[in-house]
């Protein structure tokens, strides 16, 4: 028996680039860093590295383990559609749930990753992208608050969930109860008196990024829309530290009464306290996105840290792939291959049955996040 093969929803996930990318393009994707490698050395000499290696290159008909600039010629040569087409159907999963709230313009919509993969693909709502479109609008901040409050419903008319940028902005460290109405609008003042003409809107302000986080809450509370929280790895401007969600424990007992799902993405190095925070809360799950593909060859080691402890209703797969779509790909490859080796060892040693090992499977591959965001069967 095999515990690799059930269907697999990836919950949160970006675009791909749509154009070609060059070998410094490719670099600065596989990196969380805004800074290049150092003068001299290799930016591909990682475990990620190793891993496109290895598990892509076939999928573009080199050699695993060929150097990367083999791999990358290849890539050019057959062209970002296909290339695209390639990993994201590779990845095999049952449907991809997608940010859109990031570089929104480079990457692939929701529309073409379904046209391309060929299975279906629902939208994720950034409530603090849709602040930043309607702030260079307002004529005051009563128009603000306006046009926020009405641009945010209108795009989760048809949107499977929200997402919050929250720890990246100001961290999980700060003051979680609604702003009053005065207090956000001299916060918008502020901003938009901040911001030079021309320059693009950026919310890092708490009262602003807590309002919007509320006004989320509003919308998701009669439809219990989930809401996704971006924890740990993923921006390198933080203060990480901080980004520890048990700082956030206040928010996430709100949510909890409101009986809205919070999800927590990705969550290394803090994956031991998101899933106690999802054993403790009954509205909280989490995933380990982005980090199974970035480990590689160690992926075995997050696996096991994330099933170590909280409830298998509580995790979920994502791979938070951004850019590449070789990233859709290994995220789900290497959480299938985790998974299913950590399962089979258990039933061999006799921890759990067959039974429970394909109950395991599937919740967290697949039913705990159709579930949750309540997507059709
Ligand atoms: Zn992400």
């Amino acid at each position: 028996m095999t515990y690799d093969n059930f269907p697999l929803i990836d919950h949160h996930c970006h675009g791909a680039v749509k154009k070609p990318v060059d070998t410094d393009s490719f670099a600065r994707l596989m990196s969380e860093s805004f800074r290049p490698a150092p003068e001299g050395t290799d930016p591909f000499l990682k475990p990620l590295g190793l891993a496109v290696r290895k598990h892509c290159a076939p999928l573009l008909d080199v050699d695993p383990l060929a150097p990367m600039s083999a791999y990358l010629e290849k890539r050019d040569a057959v062209g970002p559609e296909e290339v695209n087409r390639r990993f994201l159907k590779a990845a095999n999963v049952t449907s991809f749930l997608v940010d859109t709230g990031h570089c929104t313009d480079e990457l692939l919509s929701p529309a073409e990753i379904e046209s391309l993969s060929g299975v279906p693909s629902f939208e994720v709502v950034r409530i603090e992208a849709v602040m930043e479109t309607v702030a260079g609008q307002a004529s005051s901040a009563a128009d603000f608050r306006q046009k926020f409050e009405a641009l945010l419903f209108e795009r989760c008319k048809n949107a499977v969930g929200l997402k919050s940028v929250v720890a990246y902005r100001c961290t999980f460290a700060i003051d979680q109860t609604r702003p009053s109405q005065s207090d956000v609008d001299a916060a918008f003042d502020v901003w938009r008196s901040q911001t030079p003409e021309g320059k693009s809107f950026r919310v890092e302000d708490p009262i602003l990024v807590r309002y919007g986080l509320w006004v989320g809450a509003d919308l998701a509370r009669p439809r219990r829309l989930p809401i996704q929280l971006h924890v740990g790895i993923g921006d390198p401007d933080v203060y990480m530290h901080a980004c520890d969600p048990t700082h956030f424990t206040d928010f996430l007992r709100d949510m909890e009464a409101w009986e809205i799902p919070i999800t927590l993405l990705h969550n290394y190095p803090f994956v031991r306290e998101a899933a106690w925070l999802s054993e403790i809360f009954q509205n909280v799950y989490y995933d380990v996105g982005v980090i199974l593909h970035f480990t590689g060859a160690s992926a075995q080691r997050q696996m096991d840290e994330a099933l170590e402890l909280a409830p298998f209703s509580k995790h979920m797969f994502s791979s938070d792939a951004f850019g590449l779509p070789e990233f859709h790909y290994l995220g789900a490859l290497f959480f299938r291959r985790t998974l299913a080796h950590r399962l089979e060892s258990w039933v061999r040693d006799g921890a759990c049955t067959i039974n429970d090992a394909e109950q395991i499977a599937k919740a967290i591959s697949a039913d705990n996040a159709r579930r949750i965001y309540q997507l059709e069967v």
